[in-house]
């Protein structure tokens, strides 16, 4: 059975949530750990976390995935910008530990012209001094759409940052299918060939959930603009082949379209619908 979600505000807490997912036919879900564009978080009730991880044996709903603040920026030439990306990634992971079986995301930065050697640098030193060995959290570096000068567009840089890091058993990859996309990864025509390189390159192992997201563009754009699902240039019929991958099937899929919550059940129902 398909392990599908979407993006939700977190305004009302986790029960919610975890209530507002079943409500639309999702077993899985995304949220913010904070305001998208940064600042202080809101205090997480030990309570109300409690009441989501006992909804979720009755209504099967599992790996929830925290979306770090686009803000943040590990490879920022700003010193001050890194200092608030390592201390908000170091409070945004201790605070997780606190909600078992909860994986973080993080956009692995931009390098702002610094070049993306050094961008890797930034990203691997900052995550060296925020893993620790007794974290419960795996911590996925998203694949980037190359918009502006994003770290991460390509394999072969998420393969480097992963090699720099001590602790990288704690390192994840989450594939962005709109970014991948924009990044000139043709998943459309030749999507066993693009996960056939992900293994080679990062390794299938690696690969711990998937963003679905159509995208507005034609491949290597490097836009980054999401569609919904069908609507835009990858299409419906490669979702039904990226849904039923046999490496990808069992891996929580998270929509990110643009929607409101009856949009993303018509999609969730979509989805399942046509990997069947
Ligand atoms: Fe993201
Ligand atoms: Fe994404
Ligand atoms: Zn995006």
């Amino acid at each position: 059975m398909l392990r599908i979600g979407c993006h939700l505000s977190s305004a009302g807490g986790f029960l919610n949530m975890a209530e507002t997912a079943a409500s639309i036919g999702a077993s899985t879900f995304q949220f913010f750990t904070r305001n998208p564009r940064g600042g202080a978080a809101k205090t997480w009730k030990p309570e109300d976390v409690q009441a989501m991880l006992d909804y979720f044996e009755k209504a099967d709903i599992a790996t929830p995935l925290a979306h770090a603040p686009y803000t943040l920026n590990a490879c920022a030439k700003d010193e001050n910008i890194r200092k608030f990306a390592l201390e908000t990634m170091e409070d945004d992971l201790r605070r997780l530990e606190t909600v078992p079986g909860t994986m973080y995301n993080f956009h692995p930065g931009s390098h702002v012209g610094q070049g993306s050697e050094t961008g890797i640098v930034l990203i691997a030193d900052l995550l060296n001094r925020v893993l620790r060995e007794d974290m419960h959290t795996p911590v996925l570096l998203e694949t980037m759409a190359g918009k502006g000068s994003e770290v991460g567009r390509s394999f072969e840089e998420l393969r480097a940052i992963i090699d720099r890091v001590e602790l990288s058993d704690k390192l994840g990859v989450c594939l962005d299918t709109c970014h991948v996309w924009d990044g000139g990864y043709d998943i459309v025509e030749d999507l066993d060939g693009v996960i056939g390189e992900f293994d080679s390159v990062v390794g299938l192992d690696r690969l711990r959930a998937v963003h679905l997201n159509d995208s507005v563009n034609p491949r290597e754009s490097r836009k980054d603009r999401h569609e919904k699902i069908g609507r835009g240039q990858i299409g419906l019929d490669a979702f039904r082949r990226i849904v039923t991958h046999p490496a990808l099937r069992d891996l929580p899929f998270y929509l990110e379209t643009p929607n409101e919550l009856e949009g993303y059940q018509a999609e969730i129902a979509l989805l399942r619908g046509i990997a069947e």
